[in-house]
């Protein structure tokens, strides 16, 4: 069925996204918002725009039944969810498709079988993927944990099996901390996800997170768009990806696509997902857990498979198969993505708020910018502090390296402290140019000091230019000689850093 008018379930970059492929093929775009995203791009882009209600997500983006009135009132067919909000509710997904909405997504049932970490462990066991050692149940009995935990050898982790976005995660190096680290865990799940449920299992040291973008259409059909390295974490969270990772080789790379087709296959899985691996530092690769929605770092696959995800998962709702096989899927070129937080990398990534009183985004070849802010608009606290994504592609890693660090120079945010002298750090850090890290880059390589101390460079090579400025201010001409001196990066570099 064709979709001819398609509401999208959610704010900022991504409803943005979803909305401009959507207009690429001639569909009506709805987009919804709270009282505190009235002005947002996302609600001047779209065709229509209707209010759900004030700023918190609770009485706005979460009401998924006021949503799905809205659907049937409005005579709108289909519904994108977007990443987090609704994107993972299987409950909200039944009801969808109870009213005769299509749901741009997988089942119900594969969201649920996904959506936990132990009955994901469980289906997908039975198609010999490869999983952390460790339990695939869940635990209550803290003697039974230990033997587990002996038997696997420490450091092991407590996860809670509702777990999502980093959080709900313990690691306990030895025996004695594992009933105090167990029951943290255990209140933690309950107060984050409402449900007590933990597991355990090896921790891997030096991890690296690869996870495999996967499609499947409603006939059978299921292919890789091969991987994506997302090992640089705070908080055990990305903030920079790439594709394809600088380590897998091909052999490796065909393996874990196809693991990642039998993990759809565990869960008759539709639509775009994404299977999360952890790989030790012998190439080992192991199931983590599946995404069951468009990720956050999607684009990274779209630039070096030339495909557009949104499309392909808007074709694949309308019940399409899909347009291409396995064999014709290849890899061109690398891409960068960096997550551009308001978050201050000299605070601990505290999230900082404030008004964009500055805002110019790079351009140029290879560089792509997805975001939903406007100079001059504040960043709300209720919702995750993304302001944007920033996206290079080139021929090379290195010239996508080179791309994206000249882009961050180019990028002008003043008014709120971001990620992005972060991430400069990072690209520029030789752990990171030879690919030879792990998800402890943050720690290992990381002290806030760092960017103090080249924010102080910065400001020492501007002070000795305007003090150059001054010296030879005898004549007009050469002041401003001097002032087109100034290394763009370095002054821009600084605007990123200044209140
Ligand atoms: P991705 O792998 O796509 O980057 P993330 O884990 O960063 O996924 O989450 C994507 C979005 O979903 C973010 O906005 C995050 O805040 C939100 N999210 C993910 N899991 C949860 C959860 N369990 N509870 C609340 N928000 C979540
Ligand atoms: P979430 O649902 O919060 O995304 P994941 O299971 O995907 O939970 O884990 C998030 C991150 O935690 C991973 O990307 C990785 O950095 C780290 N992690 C998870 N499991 C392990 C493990 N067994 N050993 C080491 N690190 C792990
Ligand atoms: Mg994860």
């Amino acid at each position: 069925m064709k979709i001819t008018r398609l509401l999208i379930a959610n704010r900022g970059e991504i409803a943005l996204r979803i909305m401009r492929t959507a207009k690429e093929m001639g569909i009506t775009t709805i987009a919804v918002f709270s009282e505190a995203d009235r002005k947002s791009p996302h609600v001047q882009f779209a065709d229509e725009a209707y209010c759900l209600g004030p700023a918190p997500s609770s009485q706005s983006y979460l009401k998924g039944e006021d949503i799905i009135q809205l659907c049937v009132a409005k005579k709108i067919d289909a519904i994108h969810p977007g990443y987090g909000f609704l994107s993972e509710n299987a409950t909200f997904r039944r009801k969808v498709e109870s009213a005769g909405i299509i749901f741009i997504g997988p089942s119900a049932t594969a969201m649920d079988i996904m959506g936990d970490k132990i009955s994901a462990k469980q289906a997908v066991k039975k198609f010999n993927v490869p999983l952390v050692p460790g339990l695939d149940e869940a635990i209550t009995d803290v003697a039974y944990a230990k033997s587990v935990a002996k038997e696997i050898g420490y450091p092991v982790l407590i996860k809670a099996s509702a777990g999502g976005g980093g959080k709900g995660m313990r690691i306990v190096e030895e025996e004695s901390e594992l009933e105090s680290q167990m029951q943290r865990a255990v209140s933690e799940a309950i107060n984050a996800f409402g449900d007590g449920s933990v597991f355990v299992e090896k921790y891997v040291t030096s991890p690296r997170h690869i996870e495999i973008q996967v499609l499947a259409d409603s006939h059978g059909n299921c292919v890789y768009l091969f991987e994506r390295e997302c090992s640089v974490q705070r908080r055990h969270q990305k903030v920079i990806e790439e594709a394809p990772s600088a380590i897998l080789t091909p052999e490796i790379r065909k393996k874990m696509g196809e693991a990642a087709v039998n993990v759809c296959k565990s869960c008759n899985y539709t639509n775009a997902g994404t299977v999360e691996f952890i790989v030790d530092a012998n190439l080992n690769f192991y199931f983590l857990e599946m995404n069951t929605r468009l990720q956050v770092e999607h684009p990274v696959s779209e630039m070096i498979t030339g495909k557009d995800l949104v499309q392909e998962q808007i074709l694949i709702a309308e019940g399409e198969p899909l347009r291409f096989r396995q064999e014709d899927l290849v890899i061109n070129g690398h891409a960068l993505e960096v997550r551009v937080y308001a978050e201050d990398p000299a605070n601990n990534f505290l999230p900082d708020i404030g008004t964009l009183s500055v805002y110019q985004r790079p351009q140029g070849n290879g560089i792509r910018v997805d975001d939903g802010f406007e100079e001059g608009m504040e960043i709300p606290i209720y919702y995750d502090p993304m302001i944007a994504k920033l996206i290079t592609h080139a021929n090379t890693r290195t010239h996508a390296i080179e791309k994206m660090i000249r882009a961050i120079d180019e990028y002008q945010i003043v008014g709120i402290q971001t990620t992005l002298p972060f991430c400069k750090f990072v690209l520029r850090h030789p752990a990171f140019v030879s690919g030879m890290f792990d998800t402890h880059f943050v720690n290992k390589h990381f002290q806030p000091s760092f960017l103090k101390d080249e924010l102080s460079e910065a400001e020492a090579q501007v002070a000795a230019l305007i003090a150059n400025e001054v010296f030879s201010s005898e004549t007009a001409s050469a002041r401003s000689s001097n002032s087109k001196n100034i290394p763009a990066s370095k002054s821009n570099w600084k605007k990123n850093r200044v209140r």
